[in-house]
Order: C-alpha cells, then structure tokens, then sequence
C-alpha cells in the first residue's frame, strides 16, 4: 500500500503520444488500416504550406480530405488497437507511484485521434487523463464534421498550462516528455519558466532544445532523467533502485551531443590597398 499523498511534492508529467509512447503515427497505422495510400506525403504537402501546426496534419485530413471521409469513430478504436508501445508504460507509472517524495500526475497531451489514444493505452492510462484531438460526429452517419480541439504546437501549451493551474503548480513541477516538431512550442514555454523536458527522439529541433535527450526503445528510460533532475538522485542510485526493481540499465551511455556543420570557406587576406579579397 502506498503512503496518504498529503505529504508528497505533485508532480505534474505531461507526455506526447505518438513515437513518444508508440512506434508509429496514429496516422500511419490509421491510413495502412483503411488501405489509404500517401499519408506521408500528405503530411509533408501540409507541413511545406505551413496550414496547420505541425502535428495536426491527421486531423486536418479527417476533416477535409475526401479519401478519409469515410472513417468514423470505430475505425479510429481500432486504430489504436494496432498501434505498437513502447515498452513497460504501465511499469514506468507503477514505479513512479512508488517514489516516496513525489507523487506523479500522468497526462497525455498529443494532437492524435483522443479514441485512438484511449484504445490504444486501454487499462493502463485512465481515458480522463488522454487529451487528443476531439471531433464532433454526425449523429446519424458518424461522419466527422467539426473539430472541438487540436493539442498540437501551441494548443500543447495551452492544454498544459490548463493542467498546471487546476494543480495550482508552479513550472518547475511540470515535467514535458516529447519526440517531434509538434513539442517544439510547449518544450520553449517550459524551458523558459524552469520547468523539465525530456526529448525520446534524435529530432535535431527537439533534442537542441529539450534540457535532457533519453534514446530507448522502453519507456522505462524516462525514469533516468526523472529520477536524476527531479527526485535529485544521483547514478549510482538510479542504477541500484532498477536493480532493485530487477531492472538492469544494460547500456547506458551518456553522450553530449554538439551539432555541428562546417563547411570549406574562402579565406579572406587584407591586400594592400585594405581591400579584401579571397583565397581560394
Ligand atoms: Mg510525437
């Protein structure tokens, strides 16, 4: 049994969905499933012309494009049901409820189909605690029609800082775990007023911006940074605390990464008269 909460530090952890919890884009699994080609260069056709933020192509196209006006609220369940996670999401909550000093609230702030989301972390992420992209439905044909919310780029900060003032948290207690450009607006905002981002992808828009970058195929990885930055902990207590969850970090490399391109430049040399010139 865990301890009464009343004397633990809450902790707010906000984490995307797509290829943050998962493998693949809702949007991929959704279009292989209704056997709709080109998603991908659909995505990239709607990024090029800057028309929706970035993350909200899925459901820009429900809306709009004609080849996927035939998914209704069913296919968007099933969807979720062939999405792949990463591993031991559940694992990773259940050993953040046991932290003695900090008592984690878990949300999920994606611009994914919310059905999709709720299908796919069904008994181990309470549908109260998913906020997707919600639709509103023709009542009798189950068509989509309109869009109640879209939790991409800036509409992340504002579902987050919606969720911050409920707990009436300051931001250093918000902790943001993200992969894409789609966390790019909400990763700035947190950085900027103290708070925590973890970047779970080698996105070079991510990984320069988010304070800390964890690689794994395992959910359970968020716990490193966490662990270290938040709870305070220091490695070699990391390390024993996994052990003595019967957890071996097998590799656990720790690289700084500097993103660097150089290039071969003209060297320019003063002549005599001052001028400058280049050489070759
Ligand atoms: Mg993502």
């Amino acid at each position: 049994m865990s301890q009464p909460n009343s004397n633990k530090q809450e902790i707010l952890l906000v984490s995307d969905f797509d290829q943050t919890l998962s493998f693949n884009d809702t949007g991929v699994v959704l279009s292989e499933m209704m056997g709709i080609a080109g998603f991908e260069q659909r995505v990239r056709g709607l990024a090029d012309i800057r028309l929706v933020q970035q993350g909200g192509e899925l459901p820009y196209l429900l809306l709009h494009d004609p080849e996927y006006r035939c998914v209704r609220r069913e296919h968007l369940w099933a969807a979720g049901k062939r999405i792949r996670l990463k591993g031991n999401i559940a694992r990773m909550l259940e050993l953040l409820e046991r932290l003695d000093a900090l008592r984690f609230s878990f949300f999920v702030v994606s611009a994914a189909p919310e059905d999709a989301i709720q299908s796919a972390l069904e008994g181990i992420v309470p549908a109260d605690r998913i906020f997707g992209t919600q639709f509103r439905h023709d009542p009798q044909t189950g068509e989509i029609q309109s869009i109640v919310r879209v939790p991409a780029g800036y509409g992340k900060v504002v579902v987050v800082e919606e969720l911050r003032a409920l707990r009436n948290l300051s931001h250093d207690r918000v902790v943001y775990v993200g992969d894409g450009s789609s966390d790019v607006h909400v990763m700035l905002h947190l950085n900027r007023h103290d708070g925590h981002t973890i970047a779970v992808s080698e996105n070079p828009f991510i990984t320069q911006i988010a304070k800390r970058t964890v690689l794994s195929d395992d959910a359970l990885a968020v716990l490193v940074p966490i662990l270290q930055d938040i709870a305070g902990w220091n490695s070699a207590r990391v390390r024993a605390y996994f052990a003595a969850e019967g957890l071996l970090l097998q590799n656990w490399d720790r690289v700084h990464t500097d993103w660097l391109t150089i290039r071969n430049a003209p060297l320019h040399v003063a002549d005599a008269g001052g001028h400058a010139e280049a050489v070759q």
